[in-house]
């Protein structure tokens, strides 16, 4: 992600550095596992060999939609080296080289979906399956990106073991990061995908003083309340799914379209793509009904208030959260 683009105004002190409203936002949850992806190298066969029985290369287990940690205060990856890590991928479903790290070291995906449950966990004493949003905020960043990189490509594969085309077999190519139709007459290749989706906070000025625009969605957590959020549809850009999917949602044509960062959301597959938007002057909200359970304008005192409102903002580890922050920590400026 670029740093410090935009206006680059500066705003208030947080954390021992100068907050910038304007610059790109950072430090998102899921990004910056530190790994080199070597998208050269992962196409030469003797490389990944080499990677793959080299006992100095660590091996991150997934299994189904969870991953294996070491529990604790501050849970860890298991990172499996040696024999352990060559066990594993013998007899794994499939493997990924996620990437090198600074120490030249391969880390590896293993896919054990196929196992059960108590083989996995038995790899390591103390080891435990965990859903990664659960650990997630308690962890170092760039280990839960690591974890959510290694969860959203074996997801990937899993999901595409046969051709979209002609229906034949699939087989994993390049280290894991390409599937090769095995039909000879057809060969297509199929490359990794994340599903984009625009996520956006809707913010208006006066009459009752600035407000944002949140919403509810009756299979959330109780009480949450969240941005308006959707999936990208092929022919149109972010700046008009944003505004399409405001307008089916709440029935609200929106202006100043402006791009605020990205966050990497393998649950199972996307990429969010944080925006802001300001409502059209005068606009009501028209909650779509199938889509939402209500919606309305929040000042930033509403949300000082919320947790007598019994309302609670979306979780520390989204983009949608840090949309509401950044712009609260505008209101204060
Ligand atoms: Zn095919």
């Amino acid at each position: 992600m670029s740093e410090c683009e935009g206006e680059n105004r500066a705003g208030v002190v947080e954390g021992g550095g100068v907050w910038q409203v304007g610059a790109m936002m950072e430090g998102l949850f899921y990004a910056g596992c530190g790994l080199d992806r070597v998208s050269k190298r992962r196409r030469e066969a003797q490389w990944i060999t080499d990677r793959l029985h080299d006992h100095g290369s660590r091996v991150v287990p997934v299994w189904k939609e969870r991953n294996l940690i070491r529990a604790g205060a501050e849970p860890v990856p298991v990172a499996l080296a040696g024999v352990a890590a060559s066990e594993v991928i013998t007899r794994s479903d499939d493997v990924v080289i996620l990437g090198v790290d600074g120490d030249g070291a391969a880390w590896i995906a293993a896919d054990l979906s196929s196992w059960d449950e108590a083989s996995v966990t038995a790899i390591e004493r103390g080891a435990k399956l965990a859903d990664l949003r659960r650990v997630s905020a308690v962890m170092l960043s760039s280990d839960a990106a690591l974890l959510a990189y290694a969860r959203g490509i074996v997801h990937w594969h899993r999901r595409h073991r046969f051709c979209g085309i002609c229906g034949s077999p699939t087989r994993s190519s390049e280290g894991g990061h390409l599937r090769m139709c095995d039909n000879p007459e057809c060969q297509a290749q199929h490359f990794p995908r994340t599903d984009p989706a625009v996520i956006m906070l809707v913010t208006r000025q006066g009459p009752g003083g600035d407000a944002c625009l949140l919403g509810r969605q009756d299979r959330w957590p109780r009480g949450m309340v969240s941005t308006l959020a959707g999936f990208v549809e092929p022919g149109e850009t972010l700046e008009e799914a944003v505004a399409r999917e405001v307008l089916e949602e709440v029935g609200i044509r929106v202006t100043g379209v402006r791009y605020r960062g990205s966050q990497p959301w393998p649950f199972p597959s996307s990429l969010m793509l944080g925006f802001r938007a300001e409502a059209e002057e005068g606009a009501e909200i028209v909650a779509d009904a199938d889509e939402l359970e209500y919606a309305r304008w929040f000042t930033p005192t509403d949300i000082d208030r919320f947790p007598e409102m019994g309302l609670k903002l979306p979780r520390v580890d989204s983009i949608a959260r840090r949309l509401v922050e950044e712009w609260l920590r505008e209101m204060v400026v």
